[in-house]
């Protein structure tokens, strides 16, 4: 019988733990705190967004993209699904997300739970993992208090983010001081901190924006949605879908600017476009001032700041101003810049960029390419997803694919 260890109750090594557990094979799962999967609760505000049919491999990024699609494909998707039916989880799908349909993660946490019990798996938790160390062909665990041997170790501490469920970055610790490097870790999918002395005023407003990411003046990457406005900066699912790219960038010294386009709805690729579409709302225009007229669109504080950006005055029409004055205002209407200065930190963030290279594992099976049955799962590696469930798909394909391996004693 082989004694398989995992460190780290979350959802990558629940999900390794239930496909590695067989007749053969003893699993016990250490776990920091009260109870297995506290961060699910807290996943796709507390509904568990745990999939989303629109995989493409787009959705995921690394420094080694070329291997994501060893991992996240046609198969392992259906793999994915598979086994949320087989826990019997019903899902609820909102244009390619998927919830359960209880519309709580709890539901996602308890079946995961249900069918470790059911597989006899060992939990052991308030187990806080100090230390791994390999001695010829076993693995030494050691907790302040105890210490367990295993044949085969998994490392599922997750990175840096939300630490306060748990995962505060002590895998990384363990796996380097075992020969493996790390890509050094930042926040991602996390609000951004930018500059302006019109902060204060837009805090709290909510739209629907286009956002170019330029980072040292090249447009690096687009995201269409709604954004919060915020006292710090700006927040939303679309610039979370950035911040990974901007974190790294920043590290790097890099100037990182998004221009906002207060005007998603409309399409134009020239200045002079808009230009003509506004001088094209004859009622408007002669009947309304600027921002009467904008209002019509907008938010009436945004527009206070647009203007007030444009050094227009709200009284004034629109066939007042002069054409330098009617660019200025379109400029900042469809490309408002804001220099992003920094990130929130891992506390807000939802999941960290870098990690372990992929190029350091097998990625058919997610076992050390330095120590062998060492795996390693879900967000220690060195892949994030976009928001919209890629995160947990990952960590769910990552552990079927290691306790696959694991049960059939695949080193392949
Ligand atoms: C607020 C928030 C919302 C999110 N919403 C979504 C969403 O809707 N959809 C989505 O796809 N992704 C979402 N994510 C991301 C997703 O939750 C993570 O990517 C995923 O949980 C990572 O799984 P993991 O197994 O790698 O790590 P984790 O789930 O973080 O699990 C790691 C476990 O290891 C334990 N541990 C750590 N160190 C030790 C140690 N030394 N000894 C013992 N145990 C230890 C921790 O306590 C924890 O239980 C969200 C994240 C956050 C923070």
């Amino acid at each position: 019988m082989k004694k398989v260890v995992i460190i780290g109750g979350g959802a990558s090594g629940l999900t390794t733990a239930i496909f590695a557990k067989n007749k053969e094979n003893e699993v016990i799962i250490l776990e920091r705190n009260k109870d297995c999967g506290k961060k699910i609760l807290i996943t796709g505000n507390g509904k568990c967004n745990y999939y989303n049919s629109k995989q493409n491999i787009n959705h995921y990024h690394s420094e080694n993209e070329d291997l994501i699609e060893k991992i996240i494909n046609k198969e392992t998707n259906k793999q994915v699904l598979n086994f949320f039916d087989s826990l019997g989880i019903v899902p609820k799908i909102k244009n390619g997300y998927y919830y359960p349909f209880s519309n709580q993660a709890i539901t996602i946490k308890n079946m995961l739970l249900l069918e470790a019990k059911r597989k006899k798996i060992t939990m052991k938790n308030d187990f806080l993992v100090e230390s791994i160390t390999k001695k010829e062909d076993k693995f030494i665990i050691a907790s302040k208090k105890n210490k367990i041997t295993a044949d085969v170790v998994v490392v599922a501490t997750g990175s840096f983010a939300c630490p306060k469920t748990g995962s505060d970055g002590m895998g990384y610790k363990f796996l380097n001081q075992l020969g493996h490097s790390i890509i050094k870790p930042l926040p991602a999918l996390v609000q951004l901190k930018t500059t302006g002395n019109y902060l204060k005023d837009w805090s709290g407003i909510r739209t629907d924006v286009k956002l170019s990411l330029y980072e040292n003046n090249k447009l690096k990457k687009e995201e269409q949605g709604e954004i919060q406005l915020t006292n710090y900066g700006i927040s939303g699912i679309c610039t979370f879908n950035l911040s990974g790219i901007i974190a790294r960038g920043l590290d790097k010294n890099k100037k990182e600017v998004i221009k906002i386009n207060f005007l998603p709805f409309l399409d134009f690729t020239k200045v002079e476009d808009y230009i003509l579409w506004m001088d094209s709302k004859m009622d408007f225009v002669k009947n309304r001032t600027i921002s009467e007229m904008l209002e019509a669109m907008l938010n009436y504080k945004l527009v206070n700041i647009i203007l007030k950006e444009s050094k227009i005055n709200n009284s004034s029409y629109w066939y007042d101003l002069s054409p330098a004055k009617k660019q200025t205002l379109v400029n900042n209407l469809i490309a408002f810049e804001v220099m992003i200065m920094g990130t929130n930190s891992f506390n807000e963030a939802q999941v960290c960029s870098g990690g372990i290279p992929l190029t350091e594992i097998n990625v058919k099976t997610m076992e050390s390419k330095k120590i062998k049955d060492l795996y390693i799962t879900g967000e220690l590696l060195d892949v994030v997803g976009d928001c919209g469930g890629y995160n947990l798909t990952f960590a769910w394909t990552t552990g079927i694919l290691a306790g696959l391996a694991i049960r059939e004693n695949n080193h392949d």
